[in-house]
C-alpha cells in the first residue's frame, strides 16, 4: 500500500528538502486555467515537494560583487535541474505503486497567453497551477505578505513544485494563516523595486483553503519585475553601467507584469552596433551573458522579499537565526535612482 508517508521519505531521499500533500478537493475555487483537477480529472492529492534556496547564493549580491551564482543555483538550475530530479523520481516511485503520477511544470501561470479550448467545457491548453498556493494547500506553509511562500524549515528561501496523483494520500494540516509571516513589513522598507504596498494601503489578495483564509499583498508585479530583471537602477549596476544616461524611475512605473517581461528579455537578449562608446556590440552585457548562457537572469537578489525576511525578526527568520552568525555583516550598499552608490544608514 502506498501511504503519504512512504512518498514524503522517497521524496527526501530523493533530495527533496520539503514535502507536502493536499487533498484535491482544496483546489475548489481556484481559477479554470490555474486549477490542476484540469490537468488531471481523476487526481485525488497533490504532492508539493520542495528544495531549499541555500542562504549562501544572496551572498554575492549582498556584497555587491558577484550576481550569477544567485540566477544559477537560487533559481533557474534549481527550479529547472535540481528540484526537477527529486520531483521525476518520487512520481517514479508512486508510478512504481501502481498510482498514476503527473510531474507538473512549474510554468508561470499569471503570464500565459491563453489559447482556445480543444474540448468542450475545459480550459484552453495553457493551464498551470500556481505553485504558493499548492504549497499551502498542502500544508507546507504560508504565502508571506511579500508574496513570496514562506515555510518554518527555511523562511523565504526554497523553491517548490508538483505531482499528482490518483493515489488516495493522508492529507497535511493547513497552516495557520499568519503564523509564519507576522507582518513586520522589512519586505516593504527594503524591496527596491517598491512594489510591495504597506499593509495600511489595503491593497490585498485573499484566497480560501477549505474555509481558511490566507491574505498577502497585491505586489505590483510589473514594478518587480522590472526590478528582477534589472530595468531598475536602484537594483543593478549594469544597467548604469551600458544605459548611464537613462532616467526612470522604477516607482513611476505602471506597466503589467506582461509588458515588464517583454522589454526585460528583449532589451536584454538584444545586439546593437558596436561604437567606441559601447564596444562589446551587446545593449546590456550582464543581461545579454545570462540569458544566452543560463536562459534566464535575476538581478535584484530579492533584497526585499527574501533577503530582508530572512533576516526579519518573527518565524520567518528562525532558520536564519540557527545559522552560526547573522547574514548582513557590513551596511548593505544602495544605488539611487541614477544608479549612484551608496550605504543604507
Ligand atoms: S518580511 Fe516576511 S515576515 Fe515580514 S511582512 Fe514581509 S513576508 Fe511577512
Ligand atoms: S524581487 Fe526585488 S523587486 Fe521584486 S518583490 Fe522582491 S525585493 Fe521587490
Amino acid at each position: 500500500m502506498l501511504t503519504a508517508a512512504a512518498v514524503k521519505q522517497y521524496a527526501k531521499a530523493a533530495g527533496a528538502d520539503l514535502c507536502g500533500i493536499a487533498n484535491i478537493e482544496r483546489f475548489e475555487g481556484a481559477p479554470a486555467q490555474m486549477d490542476p483537477r484540469f490537468i488531471f480529472p481523476e487526481a485525488r492529492s497533490a504532492i508539493i515537494i520542495g528544495r531549499r534556496i541555500p542562504r549562501g547564493v544572496y551572498r554575492g549580491i549582498e556584497e555587491g560583487t558577484h550576481w550569477s551564482n544567485y540566477t544559477f543555483y537560487g533559481y533557474n538550475r534549481l527550479n529547472s535541474l535540481f528540484m526537477p530530479k527529486a520531483q521525476y523520481e518520487t512520481a517514479c516511485f508512486v508510478e512504481d505503486h501502481g498510482f498514476e503520477a503527473v510531474p507538473v511544470y512549474p510554468g508561470v501561470s499569471e503570464v500565459q497567453p491563453h489559447s482556445p479550448p480543444v474540448r468542450a467545457g475545459q480550459p484552453g491548453p495553457d493551464v498551470y497551477p500556481q505553485m504558493r498556493i499548492a504549497a499551502m494547500a498542502a500544508g507546507l506553509g504560508e504565502i508571506g505578505w511579500s508574496k513570496v511562500f514562506l515555510s518554518r524549515e527555511f523562511g523565504p528561501r526554497q523553491r517548490l513544485c508538483m505531482i499528482l496523483t490518483d493515489a488516495e494520500l493522508e492529507p497535511d494540516p493547513l497552516v495557520e494563516p499568519n503564523s509564519i509571516c507576522n507582518l513586520c513589513m522589512a519586505c516593504v522598507d527594503e524591496c527596491p523595486g517598491h512594489c510591495i504596498p504597506h499593509i495600511r494601503e489595503g491593497k490585498v489578495v485573499e484566497i480560501q483553503i477549505e474555509g481558511v483564509t490566507y491574505r498577502w499583498a497585491d505586489v505590483h508585479m510589473g514594478r518587480c519585475t522590472l526590478t528582477h530583471h534589472g530595468l531598475n537602477k536602484e537594483a543593478s549596476p549594469f544597467l548604469a553601467k551600458d544605459c548611464p544616461g537613462l532616467r526612470m524611475d522604477v516607482s513611476e512605473q505602471e506597466c503589467s507584469e506582461e509588458e515588464a517581461y517583454k522589454l526585460t528579455h528583449s532589451v536584454g537578449r538584444a545586439d546593437w552596433r558596436r561604437t567606441p562608446e559601447f564596444p562589446t556590440g551587446h545593449v546590456i552585457d550582464y543581461a545579454w551573458t545570462m540569458l544566452h548562457g543560463v536562459g534566464y537572469y535575476a538581478v535584484c537578489g530579492a533584497r526585499g522579499c527574501i533577503r530582508a525576511c530572512m533576516m526579519s525578526n518573527g518565524p520567518a527568520g528562525e532558520p536564519d537565526r540557527r545559522f552560526h552568525n547573522e547574514f548582513r555583516k557590513r551596511p548593505m550598499w544602495t544605488l539611487s535612482p541614477e544608479g549612484v552608490p551608496g550605504v543604507e544608514e
